[in-house]
């Protein structure tokens, strides 16, 4: 038997029978870990509070084999005050299913350190929640290992204007290059596949661009430090949600329940 101390933030939760709970975590030493929390759900339990979503600690926890047991929990914070709205439970739902999709057991403390943020920031409205939300999605990308090049056109070096970034390359290009490389295949001097066609593209403006390349360099705590036209606002939101979504190449029940009830 061994015992091993993680700083941790529960994930998931799923239960298992009346008083049986497994719970996912995300952790600083295993990245995702999964526990049993047994008896979580009577009310005699000393895991109850410890053993919900958004629940963070530092969980002292039993190893058996391959598996893991809840032993002790002393809790940090369990970011109660997201519970009041359904907008922000659902939210910082779906911040917790992306980290436990894309989440490895090669733990990663920026990322930990980045959902803290942002279910902080949530639940004590230090921004608007679409502006937690795009900030989370880029940084989250970029910590994955999917930073975009957002600097120049990557033919040309041109820097202005708008630009179109070729999602899962991760490079831009400017509209003259663009156009240059479309006529050239029009004309039969390069040979490329459909697939080509197919590959998502952001259109950024320069507004978008500086946002995003903040978003994914400034200091953690200073992520939210920063202001965008009304009419590069709601662009950004769409490119930082695109760009994740692509990486992951999957989409979240949680994201759509929170667009649903966001209106
Ligand atoms: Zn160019």
């Amino acid at each position: 038997m061994t015992l091993t101390e993680v700083k941790a933030l529960v994930i998931r939760t799923t239960d298992l029978s009346e008083s049986d709970r497994l719970i996912r975590l995300y952790s600083d030493r295993f990245g995702i870990v999964s526990a049993y929390a047994n008896n979580s759900r009577s009310l005699k339990s000393r895991y109850m509070a410890a053993a919900q979503l958004f629940c963070y600690g530092n969980y002292v926890l039993y190893q058996k084999g391959d598996k893991f047991w809840v032993r002790e929990v002393e809790l940090e914070n369990n970011f109660f005050g997201l519970r009041a709205s359904i907008t922000k439970t659902a939210l910082g739902s779906y911040f917790c299913d992306v980290l436990s999709e894309a989440g490895t057991t090669d733990p990663d403390v920026s990322l930990l350190r980045l959902i803290l943020n942002c279910l902080y920031a949530l639940e004590k409205d230090l921004a608007p929640e679409a502006k937690i939300k795009l900030c989370f999605e880029m940084r989250c990308a970029a910590a994955l290992g999917f930073m975009p090049d957002l600097s120049g056109c990557s033919e040309c070096g041109n820097d202005e204007g708008e630009l179109y970034l070729d999602v899962l390359g991760g490079t831009c290009t400017c509209k003259d290059c663009r156009e240059y490389a479309a006529s050239v295949r029009q004309e039969g001097m390069v040979i490329t596949e459909g697939e080509e066609e197919r590959r998502p593209v952001l259109i950024l403006s320069p507004g978008v661009r500086a946002a995003l390349r903040y978003v994914m360099e400034c200091p953690i705590e200073r992520i939210f430090s920063f202001r965008v036209s009304d009419a590069d606002e709601e662009a950004l939101s769409v490119a930082a949600e695109q760009y994740l979504l692509h990486h992951l190449g999957r989409g979240f029940d949680t994201l759509k329940f929170y667009k649903g009830v966001s209106g």
